[in-house]
């Protein structure tokens, strides 16, 4: 099997890249053995929240050139200010072209509110979540309604949240007849169930009906992300006959926008013709002269995938992208340089809240991102998303933004490198 580039991880990272390879013509596969950190999404893209030394961000454009003192091998460092600002920018336009408009702009955070009622600082919003600008509404009350018996969602703390900022909560539960057979389980209580429901075309106006009564005299709706999951029209169906705004907020686990997102952004790779062959494990690959030629995987055994270009983009430890020992933190697949502190005790710190070290590890690349293998770079090997090293998601709040700008970063020199190639071969 031949490809123009083979991505290793169908996570945003390498789904984000292979698109923007498919749209400039490559042919690439994308190899990715289970579900990526998107299940678990906000509904958010952070870009940039806080500095290493814990100073607040409001404008991350600005904040480049004092990160890049503080971190010099943070991802947003080697990509430099005016590319970082190019490259978010890019991001937003990336999601606006395959039909994602998203809330919010890299020059200036806004704020979002999680399933536990935490309002945080955030870069880009999904369309239709509740979305602070300022610390201020435009709305005075709002109906928060949860469906009884829905133990993912906190309405209590989310109201808490909003009435500290000054908006009159009425706080709603309701039932349908049609969820309780699924609430016979606790365990099949989820958002991605309910929005079985709720996504019937047959239950809009039952549904519509009942958020009419429960927010009378309210300005807008806060309801729990559950609703839209395989029928994305329904919600805009339901704000027409409600005749007032619905903000959805997160739920706790599986998150529907994000496994939603997956889903989309994998049909759309291969709508474009890409090959995503999931379920399916790298697990070796072929490196000589500092260049793969193939990668080898669990499904296919001896047959080789070759590539010109390879992108490393496995997730960091939550993925098994990197794996550590009692020794050692190493890249299981090109045993990759990798950064961390050789004394264990340094990894983590007792105080779940405090910053973890670990966090920060990651696999070694040049400026261009070129993975690096006993000290010297891999020509034709990127490496990009959660496994580079120099950065603390957590801490920093820049998790999906140094996924997306080093994914849009590496197709860029993926694209380059060929075109200069083909130029010199005419
Ligand atoms: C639980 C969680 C929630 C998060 N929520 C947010 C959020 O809401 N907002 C935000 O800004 N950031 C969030 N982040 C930060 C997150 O790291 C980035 O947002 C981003 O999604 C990471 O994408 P990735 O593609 O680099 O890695 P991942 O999403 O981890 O994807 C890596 C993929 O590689 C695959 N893989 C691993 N090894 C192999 C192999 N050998 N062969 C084939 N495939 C392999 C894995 O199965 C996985 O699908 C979250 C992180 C975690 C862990």
């Amino acid at each position: 099997m031949k490809f123009d580039t083979v991505i290793v991880g169908g996570g945003l990272t390498g789904l984000v890249s292979g698109i923007r390879l498919m749209q400039n013509g490559q042919k690439c596969a994308i190899i990715s053995s289970g579900q990526s950190a998107l299940h678990f999404f906000s509904g958010s893209f952070d870009l940039l929240n806080y500095l290493p030394d814990g100073k607040s961000v409001s404008n991350p454009e600005d904040s480049i050139s004092e990160l890049s003192l503080q971190a010099p091998n943070h991802p947003y460092t080697k990509i430099g200010k005016s590319k970082f600002a190019e490259l978010a920018q890019e991001a937003k336009n990336f999601l606006s072209g395959i039909g994602i408009e998203t809330q919010g702009a890299s020059n200036k955070n806004h704020y979002r509110i999680t399933p536990m009622g935490i309002i945080k600082p955030t870069w880009l919003t999904m369309p239709n979540f509740a979305f602070i600008e300022d610390g201020k509404f435009s709305w005075k009350k709002a109906a928060i309604i949860n469906i009884e018996g829905f133990l993912d969602f906190n309405p209590e703390f989310i109201s808490e949240a909003f009435e500290k900022m000054g908006i009159e909560i009425s706080l709603q539960y309701f039932n349908l007849p049609e969820l309780n057979t699924i609430r016979k389980n606790p365990s099949e209580f989820r958002s991605t169930n309910l929005s079985l429901v709720f996504d019937k075309e047959d239950n809009l106006d039952i549904l519509a009906k009942i958020l009419i009564e429960k927010s009378q005299a309210c300005d807008v709706i806060i309801f729990p992300d559950c609703i839209g999951f395989k029928n994305p029209e329904i919600l805009p169906k339901l704000i027409n006959k409600v005749g007032k705004p619905v903000y959805l907020i997160p739920t706790f686990p599986p998150s529907l926008v994000g496994v939603s997102t997956q889903l989309y952004l994998k049909d759309y790779f291969t709508k474009l013709g890409g090959v995503f062959m999931l379920g399916d494990n790298v697990t070796h690959a072929d490196i000589e002269a500092h260049h793969v030629t193939n990668v080898y995987t669990l499904n296919h055994g001896n047959i080789p995938i070759s590539a010109k270009n390879f992108i490393l983009s496995s997730g960091s430890f939550f993925s098994q992208g990197l794996l550590a020992d009692s020794k050692q933190v190493y890249e299981p697949i090109f045993n990759l340089d990798t950064d961390y502190l050789t004394d264990r005790a340094e990894w983590y710190h007792t105080n779940l809240f405090e910053k973890q070290n670990y966090q920060q590890f990651g696999v070694k690349t040049d400026q261009n991102f070129h993975g690096i293998k006993d000290d010297m770079p891999i020509d034709n090997l990127f490496v990009a998303g959660a496994i580079l090293s120099g950065f603390n998601p957590l801490k920093e709040g820049c998790g999906a933004g140094v996924s997306f700008l080093s994914a849009l970063y590496v197709a860029e020199q993926i694209l380059i490198k060929e075109k200069t190639y083909e130029s010199i071969a005419q």
